[in-house]
């Protein structure tokens, strides 16, 4: 789960790290208002991405008129950053906060790291909006320092990063603190990333996060019900969002063949063999191995949904779920949802023949395949308006 800025330096803040001071504003009036605590202050959109200063989205302003009007440009405009794609992220919320001048920028985020099995500092004293370039141009530019999840971050851990990215003397024991407070946020919160970009040095001697990004792992959501209150269902994918709602693992793509499959590798098989075959998934979607009758309409309502689906491809195993129950629950949501694209399904595993005659007798034009490669084919051919029957 992803949350905005302003609550992830609202968290931060409370973990003992140096944040901005700074008032949300939903309206331009709000925000000449919050503007008025501030000589310059900085207006910046709130949306789930990063990169907004070089999208337009972080302006300064020199008076509250100002800032109103930078504002009333801002809300209700599309940005498109790096990280939204071309279809952009509407601003609904901005956050006016002091202006701080800045000496010198750094990047500090703490992360999962797989491949040790730990956490990893990652820093860098080339922070800010160009840090993904950096990485791509100068990766020995960017420090990684592990951390042990099970003995927790170490004041040496800190010291070596603080010296690697050239942190000054006079900051070293404010950067460990810093680090210290980032780590025990990300391990208490069960976080996938904690980042500031920038971390400044200010121009009188402080550390502060001027942006922050904080990421929690949701399959740990449940341990923390105060994070439900952070979440902004206006910035997710509503098909996604819906998924989640029935318990369905539904990744959007860009493709036009929408696939139901159960079983997360199944999935991934199926998503291979749609592009082996020159076509392009409109979606990841995992019913699971319990899928019910009702899971598999909402399934069939989120890939209908989607405009870009051209055809449906079903893909499924039966192994603890019978193939008779899933071809049932196949029939029920096409009958409900009223399916008006090439619906091709695969059905193999425990009671397959009886799955298959409930398809051929409920009337449906289901597009019926032999296996998955036939499955795959058919629904390419579908989508591209070709008669797969
Ligand atoms: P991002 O582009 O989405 O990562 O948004 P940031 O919050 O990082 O803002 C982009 C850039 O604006 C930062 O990297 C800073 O260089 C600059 N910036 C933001 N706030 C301030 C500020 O208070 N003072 C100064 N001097 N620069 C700021
Ligand atoms: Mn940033």
């Amino acid at each position: 789960m992803k949350i905005h800025e302003y609550q992830a330096k609202e968290l931060l803040g409370a973990y003992g790290v140096p944040v901005p001071t700074g008032t949300v504003a939903e309206t331009p009036e709000a925000a000449e208002a919050a503007a008025r605590a501030y000589e310059t202050c900085v207006v910046k959109a709130q949306i789930h991405s990063g990169g907004r200063g070089k999208a337009g989205g972080v302006k300064l302003a020199h008076s509250p008129a100002e800032a109103r009007e930078i504002a009333a440009g801002l809300l209700g405009a599309t940005l498109v950053t790096k990280q939204t794609g071309p279809a952009g992220k509407q601003v609904h919320k901005l956050l006016i906060t002091e202006a701080v001048a800045v000496k010198k920028e750094y990047y500090l985020s703490i992360t999962g790291d797989s491949e040790r099995a730990g956490l990893v500092i990652v820093a860098s004293a080339a922070g800010g909006t160009e840090i993904e370039e950096t990485a791509k141009t100068h990766p020995e530019q960017i420090v990684q320092v592990p951390v042990s999840v099970l003995m927790g971050f170490r004041r040496y851990e800190g010291l070596e990063t603080a010296h690697r990215i050239g942190i000054p003397a006079a900051l070293e024991q404010d950067f460990i603190r810093l680090l210290a407070d980032m780590t025990r946020l990300y391990l208490e919160k069960d976080c996938s990333l904690v980042e500031i970009n920038p971390l400044v040095e200010t121009e009188d001697g402080r550390l502060l996060a001027l942006d922050a990004k904080v990421n929690f792992d949701d399959n740990a959501l449940l341990r923390h019900p105060e994070l439900a209150a952070l979440r902004d269902i206006a910035e997710e994918d509503p098909k996604e969002y819906r998924a989640s709602q029935y318990d369905l693992n539904y990744i959007s793509l860009d493709g036009n063949i929408g696939c139901l499959v159960n079983g997360a590798g199944l999935a991934m098989a199926t998503m291979d063999i749609i592009q082996k075959f020159g076509g392009q998934p409109a979606n990841f979607l995992d019913v699971g191995g319990s899928a019910t009758a009702e899971k598999v309409t909402a399934a069939f309502e989120i890939l209908l949904s989607d405009p870009n689906v051209k055809a449906i491809l079903v893909n499924i195993f039966g192994g603890i779920m019978k193939c008779d129950i899933i071809a049932e629950g196949i029939v029920a949501a096409a009958a409900k949802t009223g399916i008006t694209v090439p619906l091709v399904v695969r059905l193999e595993g425990t009671n397959v023949d009886r799955g298959r005659e409930i398809l051929r007798q409920s009337g449906l034009n289901i597009i019926p395949a032999a296996d998955m490669a036939d499955g795959a084919r058919k629904a390419v051919e579908g989508a591209r308006g070709g008669a797969a029957q």
